[in-house]
């Protein structure tokens, strides 16, 4: 079992780059819920503060974040709609990163997954489940704020048009999404390139400046992430 040996800030608020006596580098945050792995992640000890191992390979944005993210929307403070919460891998890392000063509203609709992420988020207070649809956001509305963030993976062929709706109910005047295409759940017969053309434009078209769009080959294949600013 490799061994840490030095841990380092990255450019990201509270995103840190930890090394390993093998060699090996990945990314990992400050662990909000010491004591805790969410997904079999190593935690580590560091001059009193722990933290996690983030794996690129089961998150998208740890990989977009690898893959060369320019700019991050979410820091300490951030609050966040994560439309696709599943059992809680990526929203425990963003957990972590907004710290207790942000908070983190998970939408899923499986009540099977729901049952873990409840598990996750019961030893982190800025992280909130609700068990929905987010073709229905009127159905949570009362449950969720505006938001400075809202991240989008719920990889559906109208994924699009659902982060849309949201955006118009919950998302602040110039602020960002982040949304992770899987262009197979899109079109099977399409390039993966023509389909997150076609989901930028729809996003152009919906008052959204596009800054960047990030293929997340190889930590998953066929996915861009897109990152985007609302313009209300
Ligand atoms: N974002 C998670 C992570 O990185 O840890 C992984 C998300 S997984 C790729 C997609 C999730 O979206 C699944 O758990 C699925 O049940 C959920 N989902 C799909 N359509 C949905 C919808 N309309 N409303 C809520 N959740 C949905």
């Amino acid at each position: 079992m490799s061994e840490l040996v030095k841990i380092s800030k990255t450019q990201f608020e509270n995103v840190f780059q930890c090394e390993f006596n093998d060699g090996t580098v990945r990314l990992c945050t400050k662990n909000l819920a010491p004591g805790f792995s969410v997904y079999g992640e190593r935690l580590f000890k560091v001059e009193g503060i722990e933290y996690r191992e983030w794996n690129a390979f089961r998150s998208k944005l740890g990989g977009a974040i690898l893959k060369g993210l320019k700019q991050n929307p979410i820091v300490k403070g951030t609050k966040v709609l994560y439309l696709g919460a599943a059992s809680g891998t990526t929203p425990s890392h963003v957990s972590d990163i907004v710290e207790l000063e942000g908070k983190v509203y998970g939408v899923e609709f499986s009540p099977r997954v729901v049952r873990e992420f409840l598990l996750v988020a019961q030893h982190r207070p800025n992280l909130f489940p609700i068990l929905a649809d987010a073709r229905f956001p009127q159905y949570y509305r009362t449950l969720v704020e505006d938001v400075d963030v809202l991240y989008v993976d719920i990889a559906q062929p109208d994924e699009t048009d659902i982060a849309i709706y949201n955006a118009k109910f919950f998302l602040k005047n110039g602020g960002y999404m982040m949304m992770a295409i899987k262009a197979r759940s899109i079109d099977v017969t399409k390039e993966p390139t023509e389909i997150y053309e076609m989901e930028v434009n729809k996003l152009k078209e919906n008052n959204f400046d596009v800054i960047q769009v990030i293929q997340l080959d190889p930590y998953d294949k066929d996915h861009a992430m897109v990152l985007a600013k609302y313009k209300g």
